[in-house]
């Protein structure tokens, strides 16, 4: 009888991807996926170690565990990703029902380590943050019935911004060689995707470790040359490695969007310098200027912190007016929270939860005004839509995004999915667009 496999992800977009690449190397062995868990004989759990309260979510998880393998001694439970590796064989020793413990870079041996667990009830951890990147196991079918995808061209980070886990446990910046992304990038097209999300913790420094080429402009370029390939996004992005050559390709390049996540962190000076982020606020806005110039309908995205250690309320105010000159699309805010190993921890200044979330609350209310008010400003414009399947909205709905990456559902009969086509906008929401196609 097949086995069935179920896997919960938390976190972000290269976690997705991760729990996607175990899936595809399970299946790959015969095993099949399955959305229960309590029909499960494998559950993995992919964790986020980012913030406190994402690695609380999947401590609770994983000990939900411990009833289904009373009930079922014979199922193998594993956890991966960040917090199994920055937790490590604690894991095992806390939770005496967890047979794997993957850190980010050992998932790509999950097929090797089941059949261990199963053969020998052999209780596994593997932890080893060097070596090659695995790309992404290939089979045709898996990714049936999408449209877009993540490429991983690159994993871990070495610049230690003070608030950070991630170079802990995606350990240093390693580039997977052009040949086998380009591979990749053709295998997608092959199978119906029609729009590629290159990921890393810092597109802007593929390759420039080890001195190969391409760099990453080059690399997106050759990327925009497959046929095919309609549409290109990356993320994330980092200040201050955005360079001219990436600046002017949204100008010039076919198929690169016109949005970009460049996550800011912070409005004042100050606290940039002690997250180690090294750029000034003077530098970004001349980088949000330049984009701009270039693509005049660049959407742009960020990421603010809050309740940094020794964030002044100044400090706060100075992200208050940059999101009100700036005026992003949208940004994603968080409550800084103490993580282990990081520099922040030893900084002084700690702000307390009540003011953080205070502050937090006065931020998010302000970009939601920016927000709605930027969705408004395109009622009335015709944008170009990658439907990417039926809208949650109803029936006869479907929904896709904009080139700048906003949802738009619109009313249409038919199974258009995978199509691009025009959209007007008639209603601009907080969170999506309303619009009525125009062309089929
Ligand atoms: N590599 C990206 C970059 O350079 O901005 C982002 C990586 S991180 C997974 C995603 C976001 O989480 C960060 O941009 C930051 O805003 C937030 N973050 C990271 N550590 C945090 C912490 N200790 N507390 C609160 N937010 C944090
Ligand atoms: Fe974390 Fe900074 Fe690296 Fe982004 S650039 S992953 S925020 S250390």
């Amino acid at each position: 009888m097949t086995q069935l496999f179920h896997i919960k992800t938390f976190g972000c977009q290269m976690n997705k991807h991760d729990s996607d690449s175990v899936g595809q190397i399970l299946i790959n062995e015969g095993y099949r996926q399955t959305d229960s868990i309590d029909d499960a004989h494998i559950i993995l759990i992919n964790t986020c170690a980012v913030r406190q309260k994402a690695e609380e979510k999947a401590l609770t998880f994983i000990g939900r565990l411990s009833r289904l393998k009373r009930r079922k001694p014979d199922l193998i439970t594993g956890v991966i990703g960040c917090v199994a590796q920055e937790r490590g064989i604690n894991l095992l020793k806390r939770f005496p029902y967890l047979d794997l413990v993957l850190g980010p870079r050992n998932i790509y041996q999950i097929d090797k380590f089941v059949s261990k667990v199963e053969k020998e009830r052999e209780r596994i951890s593997s932890l080893e943050l060097v070596g090659e990147l695995t790309p992404f196991p290939k089979h045709n079918g898996y990714l049936k019935g999408r449209v877009t995808s993540f490429l991983k061209i690159m994993e871990g980070c070495d610049n230690f911004c003070t608030y950070c886990i991630v170079p802990f446990v995606r350990g240093r910046e390693t580039s997977l060689p052009a040949e086998k992304i380009i591979d990749e990038a053709k295998y997608l097209v092959s199978q119906g995707i029609k729009e590629i999300t290159l990921i890393g913790q810092n597109v802007n420094s593929y390759n420039v470790k080890s001195k190969a080429l391409p760099t990453f402009p080059g690399l997106l370029s050759e990327l925009d040359s497959i046929a095919g390939v309609e549409r290109l996004r990356f993320t994330t992005s980092h200040p201050r490695d955005l360079s001219d050559e990436l600046i002017d390709l949204f100008g010039g390049s076919k198929g690169l969007c016109p949005h970009i996540h460049l996550p800011v962190q912070s409005g004042s000076n100050n606290i940039l310098k002690l997250m180690n982020r090294g750029y000034t606020i003077d530098r970004y806005i001349d980088l949000i200027n330049r984009l701009r110039k270039t693509r005049p309908d660049i959407s742009i995205t960020s990421d603010i912190i809050v309740g940094f250690p020794g964030e002044m309320e100044g400090d706060f105010e100075d992200s208050l007016s940059l999101i009100n000159e700036v005026k992003f699309d949208n940004i994603f805010s968080f409550k800084y929270s103490d993580r282990p190993g990081i520099k922040a921890l030893e900084l002084p200044g700690k702000i307390g939860e009540e003011e953080k979330q205070r502050r937090l609350s006065i931020l998010q209310e302000r970009q939601r005004g920016i927000t709605l008010s930027k969705n408004r400003l395109v009622e009335g414009s015709i944008q170009e839509i990658l439907i990417e399947g039926p809208a949650k909205r109803g029936d006869d709905y479907l929904t896709g995004r904009t080139l700048g990456n906003k949802v738009v559902n619109f009313f249409s009969k038919g199974n258009l999915k995978g199509r691009t086509v025009k959209v007007k906008i008639v209603k601009g929401f907080q969170n999506s667009l309303l619009g009525e196609l125009v062309d089929g």
